[in-house]
């Protein structure tokens, strides 16, 4: 398990700064966006440094499935009825800011501030 000393979500894994977790496993952690767009914004991360998906190999994959099947699983734990969307930037273009990778999940009743 590979921890980057400036990454801001690996901090997070290690529990050195302090976020409001929504799940975690051995594999994976979601926690509540510091800057949320909708009613619920959750960003679901590897606990493995991966800075972005352009990163991603086949043996990944199975990983990555993990985080979208716990998208819906997650949503309607924390209530959302009506449907959410999901969402990967990578890289400068794609909009990215924090280089760990992770996916927004985002639901509950709009208008919303983004997206
Ligand atoms: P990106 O633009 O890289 O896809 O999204 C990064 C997201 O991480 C942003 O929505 C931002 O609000 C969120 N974020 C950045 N720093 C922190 C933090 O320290 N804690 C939490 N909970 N969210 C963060
Ligand atoms: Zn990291």
């Amino acid at each position: 398990m590979s921890a980057e000393t400036n990454c801001i979500f690996c901090k997070i894994v290690a529990g050195q700064i302090p976020a409001k977790k929504a799940y975690e496993d051995e594999e994976l952690l979601a926690f509540h966006d510091i800057h949320p767009w909708a009613p619920v914004h959750v960003l679901v991360i590897p606990r493995q440094h991966i800075a972005t998906l352009t990163e991603v190999g086949t043996e990944h994959e199975a990983l990555l499935g993990r985080m979208l099947g716990l998208a819906p699983r997650l949503m309607k734990e924390l209530g959302v009825t009506n449907g959410f969307r999901t969402v990967i930037n990578t890289g400068r273009d794609g909009g990215q800011e924090v280089y760990h990778l992770h996916m927004h999940v985002m639901g509950g009743p709009r208008p919303w501030l983004k997206g």
